[in-house]
């Protein structure tokens, strides 16, 4: 007993320790479901291993009070602010980060020096004057004082896009610090240098838009994680931001209509009476109403004002602040129910963006507030804003976005879904980053893949098959099948992301998309998406909180999920690498023989026995039977008596159920199933039976666990098997569909013939007519 026992220990203790003893290499653990433990920050008082907040979580707090007003004669912005800054962190400062966002456009700035370019043939003068960064326009934050709040002059350090200011006194855990910035730049052309603000005239009336963002000095972040989050702005990697109270006060041309973050504060003294009357209807209309209408709009641009009156604005706890303002804004408006609170959703437009805008804008931006709320958390904020700007660009309350259709009113479904697209992407930003506040200059998945990903489902909401780009499964596969040279994991620096668009905005959205419609299913995963949203909302989650909140609330472990689709630029293919046909053995004499019989004489015959057999070759022994002896008539497969014995015995052992089970019709299947592609996933297989019916099977991504390379599953059917087919329904991003059929199938494309010199036929959208510009010209 002993004995043995020891025996059993040793052979086991050998066989485990064989693949870690022998060679350096199998040391490292490789395991795909290897726990993140070693990616993840240690849990802390701060953030917690379950994913939220910690019990001593705090967060900066920065109040401003500007006063701005905008120079169109020189599109120039004019500033003055107070900053109140709260040090809620348990450590002492002594010196407080500002940035200067608009030192990205300054003429010495990093980013162009950083940039590299390459001469093509088609290359314009604007093209080449962007190389040095448009030497011309004198661009940049032109920091005029800086003082105490009573006027004291304070030590400041420049250094690019930050400014570091040295305070008087250390400022001790729960203190504040106020400090006066008096500054000004030179207002950005939009449309020649880019950038998410600035200006754009319309060339046929000589009139501006403004969109006016970064445009104050702003407090960096300093938290837990980081300390202060100076990283400088080069143009990718967008913002770190405090949350705060704003009170802003901006001067304008008189004949202006101002969009802005925040609620109007002076509708007295910037809105004509019929304006006040319309905008108080549209609180309780269900559909947008106009409150400064396109013939309004179109007076105003006949004409300047030189006076100027001044917007006043309030907005509570927003990480930020931008504003639109020009004469050419049309403003439609309606009061959205979001759980028993009115928010007023709005949009402002030139002309040139009806009829597309006026019908849709306002209706998309209620739409998002609806759905995103049902997702995450009530839209908290009073109004929700779509500025016509031909861009996209998001911040608190307002956004800036495209629709413009054709001269003649008409657009293709490009531009329509397009527009409506950037409108629920850019309000849908209200809550991943200016609410679930991430940092966007280190993640840009953070918030770009959680909001593209929402993004989906209203689209989804919006109209039944509505063309999402991004979001369906299938969508993803040419970027993950590309170039593994041209492709970075989601998890990389912004400024270093290869495919920008691809990688942090349609891969999160899609991997995000096949969690909660493959992998956990969409009571668990909408649950814990919506935990992960509650616990961060005004404040800064990192992407160890979103990991482990998504487990925490579903018991899902996702650890292999993350470290394969955010850690790797691996791709989904599963491949059927075969399919074997099991019989089962009746082990009945007769029939069994009978089997192995007709097998053999089925067996093809040799090269030398067809040819003797052509040539009727007559054998030794055919000539002398006197040879032959008992051998030549034995043969080894006819059943003998110890056969049927033995089936005897096996018979009477076998109870009701065996035998009932033993005589109806089964198949079985062995499949061994190849992961080319690396990324360990589900496998979801379908299989087509002979008489036309099917079944779908999945099996959980853990069948890798031992083994990430080769695996291999058994299916019994009463029914035989036609087809297998690996995800019928195209929902893991599987880069390679051809090896998901077992028998292969051979992929059907079609092709055109065209007599030689013909054209090829012509696509709307590219110049040429749209489809309802079709259509007109067919009634005619
Ligand atoms: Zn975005």
């Amino acid at each position: 007993m002993t004995n043995s026992i020891k025996k059993i220990a040793i052979l086991f203790f050998s066989v485990v320790c064989i693949p870690f003893a022998y060679g350096q290499k199998e040391f490292y653990n490789n395991n795909k479901f290897k726990q993140l433990d070693e990616e993840l920050p240690t849990p802390n008082v701060y953030r917690t291993g379950s994913g939220a907040p910690g019990a001593e979580y705090w967060q900066q707090k920065a109040d401003y009070v500007i006063e701005a007003s905008i120079d169109e004669k020189l599109h120039r912005l004019n500033g003055k602010e107070t900053v109140t800054y709260f040090n809620n962190s348990p450590e002492t400062l002594t010196y407080l980060w500002i940035q200067l966002d608009q030192n990205m456009r300054a003429t010495d700035s990093d980013t162009y020096k950083i940039r590299q370019n390459k001469i093509k043939k088609g290359t314009n003068i604007n093209q080449l004057a962007a190389i040095d960064g448009f030497p011309e326009y004198d661009g940049g934050h032109k920091i005029q004082k800086v003082t105490t709040a009573d006027g004291q002059d304070l030590k400041y350090t420049i250094n690019k896009t930050m400014m570091r200011i040295d305070l008087p006194t250390p400022l001790k855990s729960g203190e504040n610090f106020a400090f006066k910035i008096d500054w000004y730049y030179n207002i950005n052309d939009r449309l020649l240098m880019g950038g998410r603000g600035g200006y754009e005239t319309f060339a046929e009336d000589g009139n501006t838009i403004y969109t006016i963002t970064q445009w104050f000095p702003r407090m960096a972040v300093y938290d837990d994680f980081n300390g202060w989050q100076h990283k400088q702005f080069l143009g990718n990697g967008e913002f770190a931001l405090t949350f705060g109270d704003y009170d802003v006060k901006i001067t304008v041309p008189s004949d202006h209509i101002v969009a802005s973050t925040g609620e109007l504060q002076n509708p007295d003294d910037v809105l004509t009476a019929t304006e006040k009357q319309r905008f108080e209807e549209a609180k309780k209309s269900d559909k947008p109403v106009v409150i400064v209408t396109q013939k309004e709009a179109e007076k105003k641009e006949k004409t300047q004002a030189s006076d100027t009156k001044t917007w006043h604005y309030k907005a509570e706890n927003v990480r930020d602040f931008a504003f639109g303002s020009s004469r050419k804004f049309i403003w439609d408006a309606m009061g959205v129910d979001i759980n028993g609170k009115t928010v007023m959703a709005m949009s402002y437009y030139p002309k040139e963006a009806n009829p597309l805008y006026g019908q849709y804008s306002t209706e998309a931006v209620a739409h998002t507030l609806e759905v995103y709320s049902k997702y995450t958390i009530d839209y908290p904020y009073p109004v929700a804003i779509s500025v016509e700007a031909s861009n996209g660009m998001e911040y608190p309350m307002i956004c800036f976005n495209y629709g413009r259709p054709e001269k003649d009113g008409t657009y293709s479904p490009r531009i329509k879904y397009g527009m409506i697209s950037v409108i629920i992407h850019e309000v849908g930003h209200n809550f991943f980053p200016m609410i679930v506040n991430s940092d966007e200059r280190q993640w840009t998945w953070m918030d770009e893949g959680l909001n593209t990903f929402c993004q989906y489902l209203a689209e989804q909401e919006w109209e039944d098959g509505y063309p999402s780009r991004r979001g369906p499964a299938e969508n993803i596969v040419p970027y993950m099948k590309g170039e593994k040279d041209n492709i970075t994991p989601i998890m990389t620096n912004s400024e270093s992301l290869k495919q920008f668009g691809n990688n942090a905005y349609g891969k999160p959205a899609t991997a995000l998309n096949i969690l909660r419609e493959t992998i956990m299913g969409r009571e668990l995963f909408d649950y814990a998406f919506k935990e992960y949203a509650q616990r961060w909302a005004f404040k800064h989650p990192k992407p160890a909180d979103f990991y482990r909140t998504m487990e925490d609330a579903s018991a899902v472990d996702l650890d292999w999920f993350w470290r394969g689709w955010f850690y790797t630029t691996e791709a989904v293919d599963i491949s059927i690498k075969n399919v074997i046909v099991k019989e089962l053995d009746t082990q009945d004499p007769k029939a069994e023989s009978a089997k192995q019989k007709a097998e053999r004489d089925n067996q093809p015959k040799q090269i030398t026995t067809i040819h003797n057999e052509e040539e009727k070759l007559v054998t030794r022994v055919e000539k002398r039977p006197e040879l032959k002896d008992f051998y030549n008539s034995y043969d080894p497969l006819d059943p003998n008596i110890e056969d049927f014995d033995n089936y005897k015995k096996y018979q009477s052992q076998l109870n009701k159920k065996d035998k009932a089970w033993l005589a109806s019709k089964h198949f079985v299947y062995q499949v061994d199933f190849e992961n080319v592609g690396g990324l360990v996933m589900p496998i979801i297989i379908e299989l087509q039976f002979e008489d036309g019916s099917s079944e779908k099977k999945y099996i959980p991504a853990e069948i890798w666990k031992m083994d990430d390379t080769v695996v291999s599953k058994v299916f019994v059917t009463e029914k035989e098997v036609t087809q297998f087919v690996l995800d019928p329904n195209r929902e893991t991003a599987d880069i390679d569909t051809e090896n998901n059929y077992y028998p292969r199938k051979p992929e059907v494309s079609r092709f055109k013939l065209y007599k030689s010199g013909a054209n090829q036929p012509r696509t709307y959208d590219s110049g040429r007519l749209n489809p309802m510009q079709k259509a007109k010209k067919n009634k005619k």
